[in-house]
């Protein structure tokens, strides 16, 4: 049960983390940069740590960068704004992220630059062979260690662990919670201590300063990847772009 325990939580972070980390704050934002080299191990950390929901970050950012220029007007790609409920949102999500890895979207060109890409490899890990491998994968954990039956409920969060996350943020984060900024849109800081989406909830924060990669303003409040990614910077593993925010 333990074995299961740990990779549950597991599973969720490392997925979360290579989604902020690598696909939010480096793809879709330039945050920061690295070398092509780093860039190709991070595309491969981000195979093993997503999984069957492994997402091409050349699509997420593309379609991320829309989300930002509309937020939560006509031509968001996902908002509680414009679809109906969580279920369409994710079911139109999916579907537009596809047209958009597979090139078939009419998108502005403007959101395609310095975006990583990785053809081949995106190909590879999005195929349906690979992601019913990795689902192989976890059905076979559950089934040696799970104690009960009840235990294969967990089974879909790890099929769509990265979709969940991205409609967490997506759906609820337009939704629920508190506002640090007054923008000209409906994000919310989910919680003040976000100890489940690794700073992903404080998209308040994020959408009032999108090119900080410091997702935690006040001083209570908690982004674990920041700090990852300053040690990483001091060990120039990436470079971060010189932007300061002002906690105020
Ligand atoms: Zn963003
Ligand atoms: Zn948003």
């Amino acid at each position: 049960m333990l074995v299961l325990i740990l990779f549950f939580v597991a599973h969720w972070y490392l997925s979360l983390f290579s989604q902020s980390f690598f696909h939010h704050r480096y793809a879709a934002h330039e945050q920061f940069t690295m070398s092509k080299g780093w860039e190709k191990f991070f595309f491969v950390f981000s195979f093993f740590t997503m999984g069957s929901s492994y997402m091409s970050p050349y699509a997420y950012g593309i379609l991320h960068r829309q989300h930002h220029k509309y937020t939560d007007v006509e031509g968001d790609p996902h908002s509680p704004y414009i679809q109906a409920n969580f279920w369409q949102m994710m079911i139109s999500t999916y579907n537009k992220f596809n047209e958009v890895r597979d090139g078939v979207d009419d998108y502005n060109p403007n959101f395609k630059t310095n975006l990583p890409k990785w053809s081949w490899f995106d190909n590879f890990a999005s195929s349906w062979i690979t992601k019913l491998g990795w689902g192989g994968v976890y059905v076979i954990i559950y089934l040696i260690f799970a104690p009960h039956w009840a235990w294969y409920l967990l089974l879909p969060v790890h099929f769509i662990m990265g979709p969940i996350h991205g409609a967490i943020v997506n759906w609820f984060a337009h939704t629920f919670g508190y506002r640090n900024y007054d923008c000209d849109n409906h994000s919310r800081n989910l919680m003040p201590f976000d100890i489940f989406m690794m700073g992903e909830g404080y998209h308040n924060n994020h959408h009032a300063k999108a090119a900080s990669p410091k997702f935690a303003h006040k001083w209570y409040e908690i982004d674990p990847v920041y700090p990852v990614m300053r040690l990483m910077n001091k060990l120039n593993i990436i470079k971060l772009k010189p932007v300061l925010v002002k906690a105020d």
